[in-house]
């Protein structure tokens, strides 16, 4: 799978490169391309740099609210639905999981999501259920020191020291795929992650809707007030 490196190239350089190869690339597989590329190129940009805190099984920052790209969200439900029975059968429910926390959070701010202190759905016995199809948000989310992380979660500090190669690279992937999304015109807005599967979980027909450049998802839509100046600077980056 293509994948251009922003050490090598420069930011902008990298986020045209990539752009280009999303805009190529079918809306089932956009997923796919977007997290090679940051994984690869976190690695890259980590050589050197001191190494993260974050491991399996701990869970401290998943109290946070998550946003999410729709291909991103089509994504999650999919996987979802695909592993629904496997975790039924173990009397795990994501789905009624999600609905009480959505029906918990449902319109609230990043800071009351915060000050809410309510795990993600996904989390159970301190694992990510859906590890393999997170968001890009909750990839480039990476502490340097678990202690500090723990302490803001529970409350307790503000700073926490936070990996920037997996910040920027992060911001670049996702800019680079709304870009993408908005050149085909397709939907390219963030969304509050848990509404935003409950619509896309309620609705057999959203995928389709999105892919014909509806937005089924709208009513989880998220720092829609940044669009315009977010529509400019990747139109400036373009020129
Ligand atoms: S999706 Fe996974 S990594 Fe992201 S907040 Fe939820 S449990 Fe944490």
């Amino acid at each position: 799978m293509a994948q251009d490196s922003c050490a090598d190239h420069g930011a902008e350089a990298f986020f045209r490169d990539l752009r280009g190869a999303f805009e190529r690339t079918q809306t089932d597989a956009l997923m796919l391309l977007a997290w090679d590329s940051f994984d690869g190129n976190v690695a890259i940009q980590s050589e050197g740099q001191p190494s993260v805190a974050c491991h399996k099984g701990c869970p401290s920052c998943c109290t946070l609210r998550v946003t999410a790209l729709a291909p991103e969200v089509f994504m999650v439900a999919a996987y979802l639905r695909a592993t629904a029975a496997a975790l039924q059968a173990h009397g795990i429910d994501l789905v009624a999981r999600l609905r009480a926390l959505d029906a918990a959070t449902r319109g609230l701010d990043e800071m009351e999501r915060v000050a809410l202190r309510q795990r993600c759905a996904f989390i159970v016995q301190g694992v990510c259920l859906i590890h393999r199809v997170r968001p890009l948000a909750c990839r480039g989310h990476a502490a340097l020191n678990k202690r500090a992380c723990v302490e803001a979660a529970a409350g307790r500090a503000d700073a926490v020291p936070f990996s920037g190669p997996h910040r920027m690279v992060r911001v670049l992937v996702q800019s680079a795929l709304q870009a993408a999304l908005r050149h085909r015109g397709l939907e390219w807005g963030a969304y509050e992650l848990n509404h935003a599967l409950v619509l896309a979980l309620d609705d057999e027909d959203a995928h389709t809707q999105w892919r014909n450049g509806g937005d089924p998802l709208a009513s989880a839509a998220v720092d829609r007030e940044f669009r315009d100046a977010m529509a400019a600077g990747f139109d400036a980056v373009a020129r």
